[in-house]
């Protein structure tokens, strides 16, 4: 892919702590190679441990790697020459979305908290109103501009902080976590402005997440599985690999679930079963 924003090469990390430096650590992450391109909308799946959270710290420079490449929009983050400037450029580039809404909330006031990342920009008052607005506007939550943000609901707080990351402007956001602590009504929220910023804004989304049906929702899904990068494509083909998710600890959707079961028992049932309704359409064809 020619116009990648983010792009790794043989990508490798270790923690280690200083006492313990001279061990041989496992890596949390090992040659990680993947190609992200400008606009793309990738689930990113594994199981607890696997080194997801790891990777987007690479990605946003909270990490710096023991190995490897990380090129953002072009740019070699890991060159000798990156500077301080330099880093809160990729910053800047690169939002993140945490998993609990109540840790990213600063200010005491909903649309004070959105204008907190582009006033430590010292951008002109008009241009941190105007994006003020048009974040919560994104969000859906301009009509609670002026409430407190401990009032308000998980995917209200989770919604507030992606306006907050917004008004930055970046080009990439990547959610980690961001909906495992809220309701499944707070979880559709957040999904739908992942899409519609995708959609609407050609905003780079990259969603880490262990649910299926959310992951389901992307246009590409990468797994990793113990700092691996395991399966790399469209939902429907990551989610055949039934048997080999289960091997990672993970499931595929539950349609896909089922008609492999039926396989296995003998049944020659076929078709797609990715969503709910096409597992119902493979099913109902299969009986009548
Ligand atoms: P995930 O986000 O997929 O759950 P992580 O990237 O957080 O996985 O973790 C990957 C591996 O690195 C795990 O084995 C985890 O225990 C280890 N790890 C994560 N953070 C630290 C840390 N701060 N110090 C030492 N080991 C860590
Ligand atoms: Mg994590």
């Amino acid at each position: 892919m020619n116009d990648c924003i983010i792009k790794t090469e043989n990508l490798g990390f270790t923690y280690a702590d200083d006492e313990e430096l001279a061990t041989a650590e496992i890596p949390a992450l090992a040659g990680v190679s993947i190609n992200i391109g400008r606009g793309e909308y990738v689930a990113i799946l594994g199981h607890n441990g696997s080194g997801k959270s790891t990777l987007a710290k690479l990605l946003n420079m909270i990490l710096t790697p023991n190995v490897g490449k990380i090129y953002i929009d072009g740019r070699d983050i890991t060159a000798e020459d990156f500077t301080e400037d330099d880093m809160f450029d990729i910053r800047r580039k690169i939002g993140m979305v945490f998993q609990n809404p109540d840790n990213q909330l600063v200010a005491t006031v909903v649309e004070e908290d959105v204008a907190f990342g582009p006033e430590n920009l010292g951008l002109p008052r008009e241009e941190i109103r105007r994006r003020v607005n048009s974040s919560l506007s994104l969000v859906g939550m301009t009509e609670y501009a002026r409430h407190a943000p401990h009032k308000l609901s998980g995917g209200q707080k989770q919604r507030v902080a992606i306006a907050g990351i917004i008004a930055m402007k970046p080009q990439v956001i990547i959610f980690d976590e961001s909906t495992a602590m809220l309701d499944p009504q707070g979880r559709r929220e957040v999904v739908d402005i992942m899409e519609r910023l995708n959609r609407e804004e050609n905003i780079t989304i990259l969603n880490i997440t262990h649910y299926m049906e959310e992951a389901a929702r992307a246009d590409r899904v990468i797994v990793i599985n113990d700092g691996r990068i395991a399966l790399d494509g469209t939902p429907r083909e990551v989610f055949s690999n039934v048997e080999k998710l289960r091997e990672m600890g993970l499931e595929a959707p539950q349609g896909n679930e089922l008609i492999l079961e039926l396989k296995n028992a003998g049944i020659k049932i076929d078709g797609d079963s990715l969503t709910e309704s096409e597992c119902i359409e493979t099913l109902y064809k299969f009986l009548s």
